[in-house]
């Protein structure tokens, strides 16, 4: 028996066929870029030319997930503005599907054939442009958390990409690394700087531009460029040049929030026997994470209360794992449906 998981991520579309007794992909996944499609039809087309004759399919999507009704009411990077439909059109089709959100997913896909398999009480949480997470315990979904949006510091001045301020999420995230950077270089105007530097030759990169440090003497360039900065150039200068600003207090400030999170979730979810991190950021898994996990597991009263126990915390080796958690999460609500009867 075959499963075909479908992860409608962030950024791109990624499908694959799963073998649901080992969670391995039978071959290399398909994937093309979101911002290449744009509407409804297009989207079901793609993905009935690659799903064929399959009868089963696990849908894992990036943002507001209808999963009685198989829709997506929103998706944040998607270029389809209305309701996007294919769950729903493939049910129609007679495929047997299941959908669901991407965090519910991608814990499935590690409490089943990943590094949660052997626990009961196991947390995925994701840092990376945003940060989530969510919690299954004995291979249940027990939570699809919003634990993103809660404030973490009052009387904060930074904004959080939902238009809050001082929001967990705006702290730990990428989003949160790069906004930090950018407020300074508006403020202080350099263009002298790694990190100003990196954001350039990836812009031209992308763009196919020419821009030389000299253009961004030039305002609208500049304007540009600082725009363009991304947690990936503030972690790449701290790499070189770790004593300089401003990437030595963003790296210190994400540090210890990083570390409070570990905290939060422990105080919202205990108990948790593992903790499995993913995302953008875990690259830069010895600059922030080896950091807050010393800082975390050394603090005995800082970050939750003493009594409570602290689960073991490690990055996920799971490769396309929206793909594997949509199987995951397809096996699951199978499972539950089936001894419900
Ligand atoms: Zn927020």
């Amino acid at each position: 028996m075959i499963i075909y998981g479908i992860d409608f991520g962030g950024t791109n579309l990624r499908i694959g066929e799963v073998n649901p007794e080992t969670g391995k992909l039978l071959k290399k996944s398909f994937s093309v870029p979101m911002n290449t499609i744009k509407t409804n039809n297009e989207l079901t087309q793609i993905i009935l030319s690659q799903v064929g004759n399959a009868e089963k399919i696990g849908i894992s999507a990036a943002g507001n997930v209808d999963e009685k009704n198989l829709i997506i009411k929103m998706s944040p990077n998607s270029r389809i503005k209305e309701h996007i439909t294919f769950g729903k059109t493939l049910k129609e089709k007679g495929f047997d599907v299941v959908m669901t959100n991407d965090m519910k997913a991608a814990v499935q896909g590690v409490a089943r054939f990943g590094e949660g398999k052997k626990y009961n009480n196991v947390l995925v949480a994701t840092y990376s442009s945003g940060f989530n997470c969510a919690v299954t315990r004995d291979k249940i979904n027990t939570t699809a958390a919003e634990l993103s949006h809660i404030i973490y510091k009052q009387n904060s001045d930074l904004f959080c990409g939902c238009g809050g301020i001082g929001h967990l999420d705006t702290y730990v995230s990428g989003n949160g690394a790069a906004s930090m950077a950018k407020q300074y270089f508006f403020i202080t105007k350099q263009t002298n700087h790694t990190i100003m530097k990196l954001s350039l030759e990836e812009y031209n990169k992308k763009k196919n531009s020419k821009y030389t440090l000299e253009d961004l003497k030039k305002s609208d360039v500049f304007a540009l460029i600082v725009t363009s900065i991304t947690s990936k150039h503030v972690y790449g200068a701290y790499s070189s040049n770790p004593n300089q600003e401003p990437q030595k207090h963003i790296k210190n400030i994400q540090v210890e929030a990083i570390a409070a999170s570990f905290g939060t979730m422990v105080s919202a979810f205990n108990p948790l026997d593992v903790m499995v991190l993913m995302g953008s950021q875990t690259k830069d898994w010895d600059i922030l994470f080896k950091t807050a996990i010393k800082k975390y597991e050394s603090s005995k009263t800082q970050y939750q209360l003493a009594t409570l126990e602290k689960p073991k915390i490690i990055k996920t080796n799971l490769s396309d794992i929206g793909i594997i958690g949509a199987v995951a999460y397809y096996i699951i609500t199978k499972t539950c449906k089936l001894s419900n009867k």
